[in-house]
């Protein structure tokens, strides 16, 4: 009979971590994918590397998620980023840390390894996981839920909704968990891309794709209020604002908002006073050759100086100051006005979702449906890149895979 204590539908970090949690703690599990495989996203994550967690204490990550961080403050406490690493060590595949980033990976820097062990943890524990199929409806009944599927009905005591978000539907995230979670009777709040790159009117650096900057302060502004300040690397491509720095500012990114890039790690005034005195000290330098000084890339200066309409080879004397502080302006903190975000197709992370007042942040339990339980991306909540979403999605699967009240399932 398909009747089980749990059902989990979704077989990303978030569901399996929950299956897993529920099966030791002796639960008939069942997990649902739509996929041919679980674990798509995990396949696809640290371009297939799987970044899974990131060097901090939970305190530490609970400010990578923007406001909504303090959501996570239970699971990440219950679940931290050292029980994750505990539970792949002790499950043989280690993790190693990557000094420069603070990310880690498995030690052998492969996700399908990650997808295997987490199948075979799940099919010794008798999970039962059923592939490829097609959820058709959920319905509460008064005290189980019927799951209709085209492979036949199956009944639940309790029931995980971790279908991740909308991002990157290829992988099979194409946000069927809102429509079941708004059946349920849950509020969903706009979904929108996030972690992805930044479009600008007027972009000037088609021809210098690949040309990236290691670690610059970006500003998102919105009605001339900074939104957020954050460094980070950013990279160049034919047509947009990448790399990590962009992707994780793009996480505030409204209407109207304005990126600010400072590609020199000066403000403004001190560019400006600079310039002056090198033009007093050798007004015959090339500003091109000065501009160099800076460490940044000839072909980006030679793009700069075209866009402010100065000769590559004109001499520092001979820069207007009209044009020496629209050069500052342009290389510490020109406003550019955003056009768009990448698309959901591009966006690593979905903005929005599930509403996290209807949720109990201490079991991850539904206030709105009692034993439905909703875990991961399908949330309304988004952290950084860097290892955060993926141990976030851990740790509310195991929060949830703990909270569930075994006694009436015995
Ligand atoms: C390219 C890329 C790279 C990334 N790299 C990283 C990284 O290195 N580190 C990191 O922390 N995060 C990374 N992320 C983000 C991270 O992968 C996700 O935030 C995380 O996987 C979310 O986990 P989840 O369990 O909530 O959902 P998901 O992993 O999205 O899993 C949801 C599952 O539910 C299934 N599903 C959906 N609808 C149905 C349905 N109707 N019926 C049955 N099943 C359904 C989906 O097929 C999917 O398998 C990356 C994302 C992308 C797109």
């Amino acid at each position: 009979m398909n009747r089980f204590d749990l059902i989990v539908v979704g077989g990303g970090p978030g569901g399996i971590f929950a299956a897993i949690t529920a099966a030791q703690r002796g639960f008939k599990v069942a997990l649902l994918e739509k996929n041919k495989r679980i674990g798509n996203k995990i396949l696809v994550a640290g371009s297939g590397k799987c970044n899974l967690t990131h060097i901090g204490k939970p305190k530490d990550f609970l400010t990578k998620y923007g406001t909504n961080g303090k959501f996570l403050k239970e699971a990440l406490n219950k679940y931290s980023p050292e029980s994750l690493k505990e539970f792949f060590k002790e499950s043989g595949l280690p993790l190693t840390l990557v000094e420069e980033s603070g990310k880690y990976f498995p030690e052998t820097f492969s996700s399908l390894d990650v997808v295997n062990l987490l199948r075979g943890k799940m099919l010794n524990l008798k999970v039962e996981i059923i592939e490829n199929l097609k959820i058709e409806k959920i319905e509460k009944t008064l005290d189980e839920f019927k799951v209709n599927t085209d492979l036949g009905t199956y009944l639940c005591k309790s029931l995980v909704l971790a279908t991740g978000g909308k991002s990157y539907p290829g992988t099979g995230t194409t946000g069927d968990g809102y429509v079941m979670a708004k059946e349920l009777g849950h509020k969903i709040i706009p979904p929108k891309p996030a972690l992805t790159p930044i479009y600008v009117k007027d972009y000037i650096f088609q021809e210098l794709s690949g040309i990236s900057f290691q670690d610059v302060e970006i500003i998102i502004w919105k009605d001339n209020k900074k939104v957020i300040e954050k460094r980070g690397p950013v990279l160049l491509t034919h047509t947009n604002f990448s790399g990590p720095g962009i992707l994780d500012n793009s996480r505030y990114v409204e209407n109207g908002s304005f990126l600010e890039i400072n590609y020199i790690d000066k403000d403004y005034e001190s560019l400006n006073r600079e310039l002056i005195d090198e033009t007093n000290r050798d007004g015959k330098k090339a500003i091109k050759r000065v501009l160099l000084k800076y460490f940044l890339p000839e072909r980006f200066v030679k793009t700069v100086l075209n866009r402010i309409d100065i000769d590559e080879n004109l001499k520092l004397a001979e820069l207007s100051k009209e044009k020496r502080e629209s050069l500052a302006k342009y290389l510490t903190s020109n406003r550019m006005e955003i056009t768009k975000v990448g698309s959901f197709e591009m966006a690593m992370v979905t903005r929005g979702g599930v509403s996290l007042d209807e949720v109990n942040p201490k079991t991850m339990e539904s206030k709105k449906v009692k034993n439905l339980y909703l875990v991961g991306e399908i949330l309304d909540i988004d952290g950084d890149t860097g290892g955060y979403n993926i141990q976030a999605a851990c740790s509310m699967g195991v929060l949830a895979g703990k909270s569930m009240k075994k006694e009436e399932r015995e």
